[in-house]
């Protein structure tokens, strides 16, 4: 379950604790390096790889990344304004958002954004008319919302009224509307329609839907693609019992419906792009937390911890979960001369209220104040999408180690984030 770390990962967590305090995100560099390689290994032959940022925009992450990933998709103004003072070329990133302002349609567009991604018709109108004001014919990729998505999806937008993308169901329509608008230039399809699934045969079956529509859609209206934007679904384990993706696994299941798409002549120009945030840097990040205090109460141990769901939502599961369960976590370093038997704890943070927790009867070797709890799987919606404001408690830090280096990465807030 919680199993023993090895030592060189809790020196470096212990040293990130020590030297920058806590709570801290520590993201390993080497680890987001051999998921890009493994990504690339199994999928590679089709993909070009393009990393969601939403997931983790850390701007000392975004420029590791910059060299390492092709393509960023950018999911505000204020987004694609991180992203290029961390060395990203427009042209390079995609624009998703079902509400985009105007204001952002503008100042993207002026900067030559590589494509935007239209959610529906009337920003599709409303690019045109910017894009006609600015001189530019822009490329823009239309976003479909599909009307299923198979069982195993742990997040999934398909089907259900949704914000997200035109409806698979008025894609035609408004596909040939979009095609005669003089100012945009359809260069491609975009379908992200669910994520966090750990099981090779719905991923597989998820893209097999995907390839439909968009041969179909290319079909009816005569498109030949530059690409085709796939939200990848990839998943990671978070919690005790969950199993890794085999990417092998995904790769032999795909191949023949991806090598008849490349082998289509319609689609010999076209590049295909495997869109994916938490997959590259989720399991690469871990979230740190000291233990301030522990108490006895009533039959239970608790340990209470300077972080919690005000450092990190989704390990208190607030985010998107439905029922709250355990991330995997351990303590940092090793038995410490305390012994190796585990105990039952629940694990708080320093809010006061009482969802602020980070476990429920977890199994831990015992645990007093001052020692250190790492949550795995936190490289991935950290920061960025916690409460980091409510109680006034210190932001986490952020930390990358990068081999044995350790890089004060902490972002500052609000750097950069008014567009308007
Ligand atoms: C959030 C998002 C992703 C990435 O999702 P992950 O689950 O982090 O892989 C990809 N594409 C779009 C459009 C998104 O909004």
């Amino acid at each position: 379950m919680n199993r023993p770390e090895p030592a060189p990962t809790d020196r470096i967590l212990a040293e990130a604790a020590d030297r920058f305090g806590t709570p801290a995100y520590v993201y390993l560099t080497d680890v987001i390096e051999a998921r890009i390689a493994a990504l690339q290994g199994a999928l590679g032959r089709w993909f070009d790889l393009s990393y969601a940022m939403k997931c983790n925009p850390n701007p000392a992450l975004l420029a590791w990344l910059k060299d390492r990933v092709p393509y960023i998709d950018v999911s505000s103004g204020g987004e694609f304004l991180l992203a290029r003072s961390a060395g990203w070329s427009p042209e390079r990133a995609s624009f998703t958002g079902p509400a985009k302002r105007e204001v952002e349609l503008r100042r993207s567009i002026a900067a030559g954004l590589g494509e935007l991604v239209v959610e529906s018709l009337r920003e599709a109108r409303l690019a045109d008319r910017i894009a006609a004001e600015a001189g530019r014919r822009q490329d823009v990729v239309i976003r479909i919302a599909p009307d299923r998505v198979p069982k195993g999806f742990g997040d999934q937008m398909a089907g259900r009224p949704s914000p997200f993308g035109i409806d698979i169901e008025e894609a035609p329509a408004a596909l040939a509307e979009i095609l005669a608008l003089p100012h945009l230039r359809v260069a491609g399809l975009h379908i992200y329609s669910g994520t966090q699934c750990l099981k090779p045969a719905a991923i597989v079956e998820n893209w097999r839907i995907f390839i439909g529509i968009f041969r179909d859609l290319c079909i009816a209206h005569d498109l030949h693609p530059d690409r085709l934007i796939f939200g990848s679904g990839l998943g990671i384990p978070y919690h005790p019992g969950d199993t890794a993706l085999d990417l092998d696994e995904v790769a032999a299941a795909a191949a023949p419906d991806l090598e008849a798409l490349k082998a289509d002549p319609r689609f010999a120009g076209t590049r295909l792009v495997l869109e994916l945030g938490r997959y590259l840097v989720g399991p690469a990040g871990y979230f740190v937390t000291r233990v301030t205090a522990t108490k006895n109460s009533r039959g239970a141990r608790i340990a209470i911890c300077d972080g919690g769901m005000n450092g990190h939502l989704a390990a208190s599961g607030h985010f998107g979960m439905v029922l709250r369960r355990n991330y995997v976590m351990h303590r940092v370093g090793g038995s410490g001369g305390k012994g190796g038997s585990e105990e039952k704890i629940d694990i708080s943070g320093p809010l006061c209220t009482s969802i602020d927790k980070l476990g429920s009867g977890v199994m831990l070797p015992r645990i007093d104040e001052g020692d250190l709890i790492a949550i795995h799987a936190s490289g991935a919606y950290g920061p960025t999408s916690s409460p980091v404001n409510f109680i006034s408690h210190p932001t986490p830090r952020e930390i990358i180690a990068e081999g044995g280096q350790l890089i004060d990465a902490t972002r500052i807030e609000g750097a950069g984030l008014r567009d308007d």
